[in-house]
């Protein structure tokens, strides 16, 4: 990629990289043309009642950038910065992101603009069940499978599900992520962070770096984060800060994950967790460690930090947590940049196993899931890695030209050109 052009907004930069990736590639200018810009965006107004007995209306949105492999697929955030821009990009980076992995699916993404850590659990219930029914008619298990994103769970899968049945009969398939009880899949809860740890195992194997001697820091502790912490620590590497929304953690001889978790458990925050010091939150960006993984929210290191960060790999556990500038300066540093749409494609990707299952009617087992998902990251990160090396090219710009080549084929093939 030389130069991509000041992104006006981060669609802009996906889409810029989109357009580099057909150049390369000799796209026509049909095939383009269908991809530059989302299929469908659906912007819905979701009232709540509150608890106090007020009204109160989110804005909500699902968007579906492609469809040519497969039904849409893609998680639902809710974040008090979730807009329309924010969910156009993530949805695009989800066509990407599982044409990459090889699932037969398109790309979408929702949002609701709420914050909700101030919410009761009663609000949220009515929120995601009148969120779902604003959404639904563009919803179904062979049409768009929601699944959880930052700021929703098992539990708002859960209300979907139900909130979805109520209209259209018991349709489980129709969002991914559900608690195993509802017939969620074994190992989803886990399978971003353990795709993030098959990528840095697969990494580390390449470069001939040993987990033993690898030091780690983690930006965030919600569901990837957490989970990456543990895995890291089961693989064998030291993990020597953690920061949340709140605060930093550090300890240069390894964070006790388990005692950290236990310590959350029993309503702990990060900062007056046992045997670490703390840090100020952002401060984890610029720590020297060996691995840097971005697990929060997007567009943390920017042209203005990416200076500032002294870890030599950055993996994108987050979806697009470095800006366009930040990772082409990266990049010219000599910076490893593992991309997102390979680095946290395990959510997806056992999601995707979910949806077999209840399409199925039949519940895999642990071990068959995880063997499963590791085969899946491992070809993928390979075919990354042989074609950036075949070709000259980061990481990221492999991943996009196996993403695109392989949306742009299917496309050809369904004769929409
Ligand atoms: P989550 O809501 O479970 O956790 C988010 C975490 O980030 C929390 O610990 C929160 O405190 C922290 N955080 C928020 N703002 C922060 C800040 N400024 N500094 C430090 N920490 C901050 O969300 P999640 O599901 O873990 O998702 C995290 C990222 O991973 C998002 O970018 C999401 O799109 C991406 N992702 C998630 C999945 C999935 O399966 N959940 C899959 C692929 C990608």
């Amino acid at each position: 990629m030389t130069n991509p052009a000041l992104a006006r907004s981060r669609y802009a930069e996906v889409t810029t990289l989109f357009e580099w990736t057909a150049d390369q590639l000799g796209l026509e200018e049909e095939v383009r043309l269908l991809l530059r810009r989302p299929y469908r965006e659906l912007h819905v107004e979701v009232p709540v009642r509150m608890d106090d007995g007020s009204l109160r209306v989110f804005p909500g949105y699902r968007v579906q950038h492609n469809g040519a492999r497969g039904p849409y697929k893609g998680g639902v955030r809710f974040h008090p910065e979730a807009d329309l821009d924010e969910v156009r990009t993530l949805a695009a980076l989800m066509t990407w992101k599982c044409a990459l992995v090889d699932l037969p699916f398109g790309g979408a993404k929702g949002g609701v603009q709420c914050d909700p850590t101030s919410m009761s659990a009663a609000e949220l219930n009515r929120l995601t069940r009148r969120y779902t029914q604003n959404i639904s008619y563009i919803l179904g298990i062979n049409r768009d499978i929601p699944a959880p994103d930052m700021g929703t769970n098992a539990q708002i899968m859960a209300w979907m599900m139900d909130a979805y049945g109520q209209r259209y009969g018991y349709t489980p398939g129709i969002v991914t992520g559900k608690p195993t009880e509802l017939g969620g899949s074994p190992e989803r809860e886990a399978a971003t962070g353990r795709g993030v740890v098959l990528t840095l195992l697969e990494l580390c194997a390449d470069t001939g770096r040993s987990p033993q001697s690898s030091k780690l820091a983690i930006q965030g502790y919600g569901n990837v984060g957490s989970w990456t912490a543990r895995l890291a620590v089961e693989a064998g590497f030291s993990v020597v800060a953690i920061s949340d929304v709140s605060a930093a953690i550090y300890n240069g001889l390894g964070i006790d994950v388990a005692a950290l978790d236990e310590h959350v458990r029993q309503g702990g925050q990060l900062a007056d967790a046992p045997g670490v010091d703390t840090i100020s939150r952002d401060h984890i960006l610029s720590l020297p460690c060996d691995i840097l993984i971005p697990a929060a929210i997007g567009d943390v290191i920017t042209e203005k930090n990416c200076d500032d960060v002294r870890a030599p790999v950055i993996i994108e556990a987050a979806n697009h947590p470095l800006t366009a500038e930040a990772d082409e300066a990266l990049v010219e540093r000599g910076s490893t940049v593992v991309p997102d749409i390979l680095a946290n494609a395990g959510g997806v990707t056992v999601s995707y196993f979910e949806w077999v299952q209840n399409i199925q009617q039949f519940r895999w087992e642990s071990q068959r899931v995880t063997s499963e998902l590791a085969k899946i990251m491992t070809t993928a990160y390979r075919s990354v890695r042989d074609a950036a090396a075949a070709d000259g090219l980061t990481l990221r710009q492999a991943a996009y030209k196996i993403a695109v080549s392989r949306v742009a084929q299917a496309i050809k093939l369904r004769g929409f050109v």
